[in-house]
């Protein structure tokens, strides 16, 4: 497994300050958050990809923008944002990239499948020209997105990923909060190929209890070797970061 973290921690800091931050902590691998850049510079990927190259840090995965449409007009605006962080995603050399299901849960059955079909099938294909894997995230029940459980996310995929060729990325925050880590991890286990990684409101984990022993256990299981995204609350202290970090790294040498 490797250390990774996701750097929508520093989305307040300039794209210099936030990169600067992650290095300050001793990290090497990063997951981009897009949501460290800001609206108006959103087309310019070649800052991001200059930015990245000077700090000497290594983009693992990328997390997209998002947009959870609730209405169908806001498709165009999702798959906007599909296509940018793809763009941005290629740009930062990775080739793996997080996404939610992009429709709200409060759509009707009907709507939200033609929704999905209609964002997916504009993101899917571009990836598909980009070398670019797509991952969906499980979702909280606090989120405004449909797709906290395997039931939602087996009808999200049989509509956007009928050929199964998506990876999972387990949110175990997520999965904490709707007491859906077995049942996740039964069903996607072998897919999964990036893991977002926080106790429940996404609050660090700066000592091994139980639940997360079992999750690790399970998950190396599966033979798991991909990124473990470290996706922390932004009031995290740098303090509690760093003894994130090591708990992690004192686990990782188990494996
Ligand atoms: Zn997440």
């Amino acid at each position: 497994m490797i250390l990774s973290l996701s750097n929508g921690i520093f989305s307040k800091l300039s794209l210099v300050g936030n990169f600067t931050a992650v290095k300050q902590l001793g990290f090497r691998n990063i997951e981009f958050n897009m949501k460290s850049i800001k609206k108006e510079h959103d087309t310019d990927v070649y800052r991001e990809q200059k930015a990245l190259a000077a700090s000497g840090l290594n983009c693992l995965t990328l997390h997209s923008a998002v947009l959870h449409v609730k209405d169908p007009i806001e498709v165009h605006q999702a798959v906007y944002y599909g296509k940018i962080s793809l763009e941005c995603a290629r740009a930062l050399h990775t080739s793996l990239m997080t996404v939610h299901s992009n429709v709200s849960k409060k759509l009707p059955r009907q709507i939200r499948e033609r929704c999905l079909k209609e964002v997916f099938g504009e993101i899917k294909p571009f990836a598909k020209s980009l070398g670019i894997k797509l991952s969906l995230e499980n979702l909280s029940y606090t989120s405004t997105g449909f797709g906290k459980n395997v039931e939602q996310l087996e009808e999200v995929l049989g509509v956007i990923d009928p050929e199964g060729e998506m990876g999972i990325t387990f949110d175990l925050c997520h999965a904490l909060e709707t007491k859906e880590t077995d049942n996740l991890l039964e069903k996607y286990g072998r897919r999964v190929c990036n893991v977002h990684m926080a106790n429940k409101a996404h609050k660090p984990f700066t000592k091994e209890n139980p639940e997360l022993k079992s999750f690790l256990s399970k998950l190396n299981g599966y033979n798991y070797v991909g990124p473990i995204t470290l996706e922390l609350v932004h009031n995290t202290s740098m303090e509690e970061i760093a003894k994130t970090k090591a708990l992690f790294e004192k686990i990782f040498r188990k494996f």
